[in-house]
């Protein structure tokens, strides 16, 4: 366990050098999961939190090695550190988002709300004028490329549904996925937040995709870890959910920009 930043990163390790960061005075059903990977060449980390706080200047292990900041996708919660860094890659579908966010594009509006805070919000916050700070893509993914870290290689699947930049990052040598906000481990299930640019038939065809993928160790975009029994779980539970007749209306967050 660490703690940087009188306590709003704090980080833990989870083995296979993979560190989990977390934005510690955000409530869990807001504040995203910020993965750190470390490789022999450079290290990755999936997700950068809201950006709030600086990463840089609380995080000395992030300036000692070339980091390379990936987007699961380019929501507010996933990207809002992503300016910070110097090599930031997103899917090719949302690089006009991180060119040019808006609060709408990001879903800062209506996502980020002064509630969303433990306790008190921090000094001069206003939910209404955050804002992510623009971070073009230095490189554009798309399906099939890999992330590089020397000895480790992570492929990137296209997921979209939940967003139509969405990807997951798979490592086959260690079987880990690092999932977004696609698969997660969520009380409520999967694919219940429908934001304006959500395909929700996308996001069907994508998981019966990842249900294909032999995964070892699931790390999401938000909430616990867990293993290829809960993921099955997990997806089942959504498919299952999605064809049964009358499947209830999910909860909608749908402002268009
Ligand atoms: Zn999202
Ligand atoms: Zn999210």
């Amino acid at each position: 366990m660490g703690s940087y930043a009188d306590g709003w990163f704090q980080s833990r390790s989870v083995g296979d050098g993979v560190t989990l960061f977390w934005e510690a005075r955000i409530k869990p059903d807001y504040r995203c999961n910020i993965w750190h990977v470390r490789g022999r060449d450079r290290d990755m980390l999936v997700d950068t939190g809201f950006g709030l706080v600086s990463l840089l200047d609380s995080i000395p292990e992030l300036n000692e090695r070339t980091v390379l900041a990936v987007g699961s996708h380019s929501h507010c919660d996933h990207v809002g550190g992503h300016f910070e860094f110097g090599h930031r890659h997103i899917h090719a579908a949302e690089a006009e988002i991180m060119a040019r966010p808006t609060r709408l594009n990001t879903v800062a509006d209506p996502y980020v709300v002064d509630e969303m805070f433990e306790g008190e919000k921090p000094v001069g916050f206003s939910a209404a004028d955050y804002e992510v700070k623009a971070a073009p893509a230095t490189r554009t993914l798309i399906e099939g490329d890999v992330v590089d870290l020397g000895d480790r290689a992570f492929e990137v699947l296209h997921i979209p549904g939940h967003s139509p930049g969405s990807i997951a990052l798979y490592e086959e040598k260690t079987g880990i996925l690092f999932s977004g906000d696609v698969v997660h481990n969520g009380a409520n299930g999967i694919g219940k937040l429908i934001l304006y640019h959500t395909v929700e038939d996308q996001f069907l065809i994508s998981v019966e995709r990842l249900r294909k993928v032999p995964v070892t160790a699931v790390h999401g975009g938000h909430y616990a870890s867990f293993g290829r029994d809960r993921y099955t779980e997990i997806i089942d539970e959504y498919i299952a959910r999605k064809r049964s007749p009358g499947c209830p209306a999910e909860a909608r967050m749908a402002k268009k920009p």
